[in-house]
């Protein structure tokens, strides 16, 4: 089995002010040296050369939270992959269940998103997940494979190889409620196997991380399980120690 290095990403959100992300930015990489995981922090897009300037000669790495799918040309409002280069992003939260139930964006769209975020050589974190309502009326694995599906018909199988999937319970997201490790175990098991039954080498590879409510005490638990690698961290990551902590239990 493929050796996965864990991953921890910081999800800033809409947070902070200029002054504020750049103090976080130093504690985390101030912070991280002997952190074995891959760290991540991905702060609002009119950050990124603030928060570049503190962490690019560090361990920590940069993302974005969104970006459009188009390279360039009349999208008000919107950013490019190729601009988030140019700050120094190595990934994109793509698919956030915000983005989905506030802004409207549909598979279809995220995986398009995908594919913009790879043809610049960045890695897009695809975020899937269920609401409580869909949990309850068993359709999980159905929810699952339609968000995944989406990509893998846009892109193919090829586009799982340079890619992060969070799977994120939408009913655990900012609301203090985790999924139990065995819960969250038996969807990451899910979206290998189903990416397995595609090209088992690149499920086997793919790095698949666990958000909703992670925190220092409930962290280790979760990224034991064996097909948890690495967290997607909101609430949490907004406090350098909290996270510290959490990149630790990665260990
Ligand atoms: C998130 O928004 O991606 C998230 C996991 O948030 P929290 O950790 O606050 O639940």
């Amino acid at each position: 089995m493929a050796k996965r290095q864990p991953l921890i990403a910081g999800n800033w959100k809409l947070n902070g002010s200029r002054h504020s992300v750049v103090e976080l930015a130093a504690a985390v990489s101030a912070g991280c040296g002997a952190v074995s995981a891959e760290v991540l922090v991905c702060p609002t897009s009119v950050y990124l050369a603030d928060v570049l300037g503190v962490v690019g000669n560090s361990a920590v790495h940069l993302g974005a939270q969104n970006c459009s799918q188009a390279s360039d040309g009349a999208y008000t409002g919107e950013v490019s992959a190729d601009m988030l280069v140019e700050f120094g992003c190595e990934y994109v939260i793509l698919g956030h269940s915000e983005r989905r139930a506030m802004y409207h964006e549909d598979s279809r769209l995220v995986a398009e998103k995908c594919l913009a975020v790879q043809a610049a050589d960045m890695t897009p974190i695809l975020c899937v997940g269920e609401t409580l309502e869909q949990r309850e009326a068993d359709e999980v694995e159905s929810v699952i494979a339609e968000q995944l599906d989406a990509l893998l018909d846009a892109g193919g199988i090829a586009s799982f190889e340079n890619l992060v999937v969070a799977y994120e319970p939408v009913w655990a997201i900012g609301t203090g409620k985790t999924a139990s490790p065995e819960q969250a175990q038996a969807v990451h098991a899910l979206i290998r196997s189903r990416v397995a039954s595609h090209n088992a080498d690149t499920a086997s590879a793919l790095r698949i991380l666990y958000g909703g409510s992670v925190k220092p005490d409930n962290a280790a638990t979760l990224f034991a399980q064996p097909d948890i690698d690495g967290g997607l961290i909101g609430g949490a990551a907004l406090d350098a120690e909290s996270f510290l902590a959490i990149c630790e239990a990665a260990a």
